[in-house]
C-alpha cells in the first residue's frame, strides 16, 4: 500500500434517537439512543477491496451509508482522496457523489418495477447532467454490456429477470458514473449461492478493468475471506479486529472474531478449528455492556474488561486490535 489512502475514516460514530416526540418529553436521552457506528476509524486505499464483517445489527450498514454522506456522521471526519467531505453540503458533495457509489443487498426492492433498465441504469447519468440522450444511451448499453446483460434488456423491466441479472442491473447502475469507490452492501447476501461465485466473479473483473476500490460489507466470513485484501471486524458498532485478510484468517487473535471464524465450515480437516460457541444474544446498542463491549459473551474476559474499554492498538504484523489481551 502506497501513496495516501482513497478514503480515510477517522472517529465516525452514527447514533440514532429512537424516542418520539413525547418521549423526548419524558426519556432521558442516554437509554434512547442507538450508537449504530462508535468511533470507528480506518483507511481504505486504491484499487484495494476493504470487508467489514459482524453479525446482523453490528452497525456495518450504517457505516457504509455513513461513509458516503447518505447519513450524516454525529462525530468523525471521511476523508475522500485528500477533501475531508464530512461537513459538505449537498452542491459540494455532488461532485463527489459521482465518485462513490453503492449496490444495495436487495436487487428486488432496490429497483424501480415500473422503470425500464435504460431508465434505471441511465438515471445516475440524467441526475448528474452527464452527456446528451444518445450518449447516455450509447454508455448505458456498453455498461449493461459489461455486467454481461444483452442490448435487449434496455426496454425490458426488473421483474422480467432473474435475481442475479437484478444484481447485475443495479451494479451498472453504480457504475455507470465511473465511480472510484463502491460500497457493496450485502450485495450477494440475497443471491443463491450458485449466482453469488458468479456476481463475485463479475466484481473482480470490474475492479481490475476499471481500477475499482470496493468496501464490501458482508455477514458472511467465508465469502469475506474469499474476496477481501483486508478486513475490520465489528462488533456493536465498533471495529474489534482491522487486518489483512490472509493473517485474521490463518490467526485470527480477537476472541469475537475466533468466534466468528470457528463457525464457518471448513472442508478440509486440517483447516477445522475448535468451535467457540458464543453464549449470550447480542447485548441491547441502546444499553451496551460497560468496558469491552464484548465481555458479556467473551470466553476469556477478566475483570478489567468489565470496567475498561480496550484502546486499538497496533501489534507487529501490522493489525490492529481492541482487547486487553493484546495491549500492543
Ligand atoms: Fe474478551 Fe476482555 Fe478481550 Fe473484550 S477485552 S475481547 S472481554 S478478553
Amino acid at each position: 500500500m502506497t501513496g495516501a489512502p482513497l478514503l480515510q475514516v477517522r472517529g465516525v460514530s452514527r447514533h440514532f434517537d429512537l424516542r418520539n416526540g413525547l418521549e423526548r418529553l419524558y426519556k432521558p436521552a442516554a437509554r434512547s439512543l442507538v450508537r449504530a457506528v462508535d468511533n470507528v476509524s480506518f483507511d481504505v486505499w486504491r484499487a484495494e477491496t476493504f470487508g467489514i464483517i459482524g453479525e446482523s445489527g453490528c452497525g456495518k450498514s450504517t457505516l457504509g451509508r455513513t461513509v458516503l454522506r447518505l447519513q450524516d456522521p454525529d462525530a468523525g471526519s471521511i476523508v475522500f482522496d485528500g477533501t475531508d467531505i464530512t461537513r459538505l453540503g449537498r452542491r459540494a458533495l455532488l461532485p463527489f457523489r459521482r465518485r462513490m457509489q453503492i449496490v444495495f443487498q436487495d436487487p428486488y426492492a432496490s429497483l424501480n418495477p415500473r422503470r425500464t433498465v435504460e431508465d434505471i441504469v441511465g438515471q445516475p447519468l440524467r441526475v448528474h447532467g452527464v452527456g446528451r440522450a444518445a450518449g447516455r444511451q450509447a454508455a448505458v448499453t456498453a455498461m449493461l454490456e459489461r455486467v454481461g446483460l444483452p442490448a435487449e434488456s434496455l426496454q425490458r423491466y426488473p421483474h422480467q429477470f432473474s435475481g442475479g441479472q437484478r444484481q447485475r442491473i443495479a451494479i451498472a447502475r453504480a457504475l455507470v458514473l465511473q465511480p472510484e469507490l463502491v460500497v457493496c452492501d450485502e450485495a450477494i447476501s440475497a443471491l443463491d449461492v450458485s449466482v453469488q461465485a458468479q456476481v463475485l466473479q463479475l466484481l473482480r473483473q470490474l475492479q481490475r478493468d476499471l481500477g475499482l476500490t470496493y468496501l464490501f460489507i458482508s455477514h458472511n466470513l467465508a465469502v469475506v475471506g474469499h474476496f477481501c485484501d483486508r478486513v475490520a471486524v465489528m462488533y456493536l458498532g465498533q471495529t474489534v479486529e482491522v487486518g489483512a485478510t490472509r493473517l485474521l484468517l490463518a490467526e485470527p487473535r480477537h476472541p469475537y472474531t475466533r468466534a466468528l471464524l470457528s463457525a464457518v465450515p471448513q472442508m478440509r480437516r486440517a483447516d477445522r478449528r475448535p468451535r467457540t460457541l458464543l453464549t449470550g444474544d447480542l447485548p441491547s446498542a441502546t444499553r451496551p455492556p460497560a468496558g469491552c463491549k464484548f465481555h458479556t459473551r467473551c470466553p476469556a474476559a477478566m475483570d478489567v474488561c468489565r470496567t475498561t474499554p480496550p484502546a486499538l492498538a497496533t501489534l507487529g504484523d501490522g493489525r490492529q486490535i481492541a482487547c486487553h489481551l493484546h495491549p500492543g
